[in-house]
């Protein structure tokens, strides 16, 4: 590892534009001992005051550095937004959710294992290098929403749950707060997959807000190689309220699929008035599936995301 300067913060401004951050740090350290990420300074962020979890307009704001376990366990979280919970024990090993923080969790990077090899080209890593995924191992890439220039999926899953819930990302920066719809928090590759979100430089994620529970039921579903810390090959977090035998509302969110949390309006529309039924199911997942692109490595995962998408839904509308 590289040396570097280390700063300790004591409020949210001196944290503006003073170095990378680091909180957790269960992905930066990872990288940096990867020599992916080479910061010159690191600001260590875990002495602010953003650990709360607090009742808001209805709903919930949650601290960026609540930690996963935390938030996980949080009666308000278990009992209102249980997809969110389940998303956040889904993820990872018991110890790194308790280092892993909710901020730090959104902004994690790909796995994609050319990222993490400096020795392969990667636009991710350093633009216009190349990808070393396309016509490589592509076990863990994304079949919605890539590009010719990169085609790596986000890691998160509680990223996913949140996108069901319509979170939004508060944002503290020199012009002051910001609240961005996590719908808008994240970017597609194109030709520039470096970068990834709407955060500016000198920004800091301060809170995620939730808004008011949704009616229905939630479940967060994971498929991966193995039973614990494992990245997901599909996930999907779903609330689905029904009504006389008929789907109220439907929000739906899709991970290890594509470069972001991946939510399609035209799929829970498709699910809006209908019977839960498996023909329902599949004219939605239709809709879902209808720009997915396998690269070879990761085809399966077309219709393994039809056959959970469709668990799923069978899930949330048995005996509603
Ligand atoms: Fe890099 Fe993206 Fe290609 Fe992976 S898929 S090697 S992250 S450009």
């Amino acid at each position: 590892m590289r040396p570097f300067d280390y700063a300790r913060a004591q409020d949210v401004s001196g944290v503006l534009d003073a170095g990378k951050i680091i909180a957790g740090g269960t992905n930066l350290l990872d990288l940096m001992k990867l020599g992916v990420e080479t910061p010159e300074r690191v600001v260590d962020i875990t002495r602010l005051d953003l650990k709360r979890i607090e009742d808001f307009e209805g709903g919930l704001r949650i601290g960026a550095l609540v930690s996963n376990s935390d938030l996980a366990v949080d009666d308000r979280i278990r009992r209102d937004y249980p997809v969110l919970s389940r998303a956040l024990l889904s993820g990872a090993s018991g110890q790194l959710r308790n280092m892993a923080t909710t901020g730090g969790n959104l902004l994690q990077r790909t796995r994609c294992y050319y990222f993490q090899d400096v020795a392969s080209p990667c636009n991710k890593r350093e633009p216009g290098s190349g990808c070393r995924a396309i016509g490589g191992a592509t076990r863990l890439h994304a079949i919605l929403g890539a590009s010719e220039h990169c085609i790596a999926t986000h890691p998160s899953d509680m990223a996913v749950a949140m996108q069901a819930l319509d979170a939004s990302v508060e944002i503290e920066g020199a012009g002051g707060t910001r609240t961005v719809p996590l719908s808008e928090f994240y970017v597609l590759p194109g030709d520039r997959p470096d970068i990834e979100t709407v955060l500016k430089p000198g920004e800091l994620i301060t809170a995620v807000i939730l808004p008011a529970p949704p009616p229905g039921r939630q479940t967060y579903r994971k498929v991966r190689d193995r039973a614990s810390y494992a990245f997901a090959l599909v996930s999907v977090a779903g609330i689905v309220s029904v009504k006389d035998g008929v789907i109220e509302q439907a929000a739906l969110a899709f991970g290890g699929v594509a470069p972001r949390p991946w939510r399609n309006l035209e799929v829970e529309t498709a699910l809006a008035g209908r019977e839960p039924t498996r023909e329902t199911f599949d004219e939605a997942a239709d809709i879902l599936l209808a720009e997915a692109e396998g690269q070879g490595g990761n085809d399966f995962k077309i219709p393994l995301l039809r056959r959970t998408f469709r668990a799923v839904l069978g899930e949330l509308t048995q005996g509603a």
